[in-house]
């Protein structure tokens, strides 16, 4: 028989603090599982020997055929709202929550498997993925991780030898996921529509623990949990407009307690600088266009605010205004996160309420958008142009007089190009450059998803041969569209 590493013990906090958000449920059979990818990394940052992750063994625990020890497998329920409207009942309908790992740092990480087949939660799904989208969320977290961004990560991609009926018959994988939580908004939401206060109690303590155990001495434990979340998104939002990341899919389902991104779907990186640029074949409003992203953040806070409500005072109007407040600090928060980094962005050190630095930031963001300029070139070519070499970055303007203009006015304010160096990363996940491994690995060859990985590992160094995955999508490549419910 085969017997799991004891290093990868896991708790059942969750199952057990929250029974009535937990479905202990079991993993489909994986006819032929075969590990992809693993991340040897972070099984080491969760004590796990990457041995025990290769081979057969390995592929049996990444698709829930073999339990670690102490686990009870659970589909979490949650609600959500999903384009602006309510569903009250979503849950995990192709995942299962293997249990927490106490990582090197004695951290609590869930360890989550997506694609392991139908549970109570699935509707009308089959419960499964396939090995391209699964290889996607895999490549974007880790950029996104390498670019100092908070995210779930992947610890893995399994194949499970099944076939997943989309379009065509795709082969089947399982991604093993690695949070600080799978705590949503949406997982409020269910709670609160239970009526159950003693839950929602239960659930916002065990969200406090484990996320911001600050919250657990203050005044108004839920209100302080209401502003601790907050303050996490408003930064975590500022960070993907910084970096140009669209996510493509913020229902409320989709937001984390802890300030972590998740869920890579339908998600893509902004190319010209467009504020209401949308990638997502079913965002046919644009309600989570580019630009939009802050708004939903704060729309979104608002429904977990709502679900709070009962904790925060036994009388409703004290309670409205108490969240009311908190919500309001949002757009502040956000605006200082984001100010701070477009400064950053173009190296000045200058405090937030230095109106004329802001102002020449916004003065740029103008003139990226009105010549299309890709946003991940742009500021790395301003970037070179503090070393002498501005050539590549006046060729971006339409408006060269303009641009030029604007270069002089800045160059006044000192910027600092190291500063600009380890900001502005040269390599992001580029459309393109996903597609094109995505494809490759779907026809058998890993060979660009790997490479891909370790070029978006090192986001900020420039390195001699890396020079097709610095540079924009191929005009041929034309509009990109990214499908969800894959
Ligand atoms: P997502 O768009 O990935 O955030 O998923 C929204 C909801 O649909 C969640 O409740 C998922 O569990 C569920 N879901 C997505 N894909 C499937 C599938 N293939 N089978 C069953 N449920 C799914
Ligand atoms: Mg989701």
């Amino acid at each position: 028989m085969t017997t799991t590493p004891e290093t990868m013990r896991v708790a059942s906090g969750f199952a057990t603090d929250l029974p009535e958000l937990a479905v202990p449920w079991q993993a489909e059979e994986a006819p032929d599982a075969r590990v992809v990818v693993l991340n040897e990394a972070l099984a080491t940052e969760l004590g796990i020997d990457p041995q025990e992750l290769h081979g057969s063994t390995g592929a049996q625990l990444l698709t829930g055929n073999l339990l670690p020890p102490g686990s009870t497998p659970v589909a979490q329920a949650y609600a959500g709202h999903q384009f602006g409207g309510y569903s009250p009942r979503l849950g995990d309908g192709r995942a299962l929550l293997i249990g927490e790992l106490t990582d090197r740092d004695g951290t609590l990480r869930d360890l989550h498997l997506k694609g392991s087949g139908r549970t109570p939660f699935s509707r009308g799904g089959d419960g499964r993925a396939a090995v391209g989208p699964m290889l996607r969320e895999h490549v974007v977290s880790e950029a996104m991780h390498a670019l100092g961004i908070p995210t779930t990560r992947s610890l893995g991609v399994v194949a499970t030898g099944r076939a997943v009926r989309r379009e065509t018959d795709l082969p089947g994988a399982v991604l093993a996921r690695v949070a600080s939580s799978h705590l949503r908004v949406g997982s409020f939401q269910y709670a609160a529509s239970t009526g159950d206060v003693d839950l929602l109690r239960r659930l916002t303590d065990h969200a406090i623990a484990r996320h911001h155990p600050a919250a657990a001495s203050a005044e108004h434990p839920a209100l302080a949990l209401l502003e601790a979340v907050a303050r996490a998104q408003a930064d975590l939002v500022a960070r993907w407009m910084l970096v140009g990341f669209v996510h493509g899919v913020m229902n409320t389902d989709n937001m984390t307690i802890s300030g972590e991104t998740i869920d890579y779907g339908p998600c893509a990186f902004l190319e010209a600088y467009e504020p209401s640029t949308v990638y997502s074949s079913i965002d046919t409003g644009g309600r989570y266009a580019y630009g939009n992203q802050p708004v939903v953040a704060e729309w979104n806070l608002a429904r977990f605010a709502e679900s709070l409500l009962p904790l925060i005072s036994d009388d409703q109007d004290t309670a409205v205004a108490l969240a009311t407040e908190v919500l309001g600090t949002f757009r502040s928060q956000h605006g200082t996160s984001y100010a701070r980094g477009l400064l950053t962005k173009i190296g000045l050190t200058s405090p937030t309420d230095d109106g004329a630095a802001v102002e020449l930031a916004e003065q740029l963001l103008a003139l990226l958008r009105e010549s299309h300029v890709d946003w991940t070139s742009g500021f790395r070519a301003l970037g070179a142009a503090v070393r002498g070499d501005a050539e590549p970055f006046r060729g971006l303007f339409l408006d060269l007089p303009a641009a030029d203009a604007w270069r002089m006015r800045w160059r006044q304010h000192g910027p600092d190009a190291a500063l600009m160096d380890r900001t502005n990363p040269l390599y992001v996940p580029r459309n393109h450059l996903v597609e094109e491994a995505l494809q490759a690995a779907t026809a058998g060859d890993l060979g660009p998803v790997l490479q891909l990985v370790s070029v978006l590992q090192r986001p900020f160094d420039e390195r001699p041969g890396l020079e097709r995955y610095a540079a924009p999508a191929p005009q041929d490549f034309g509009q990109y569209t990214t499908y969800c419910g894959t």
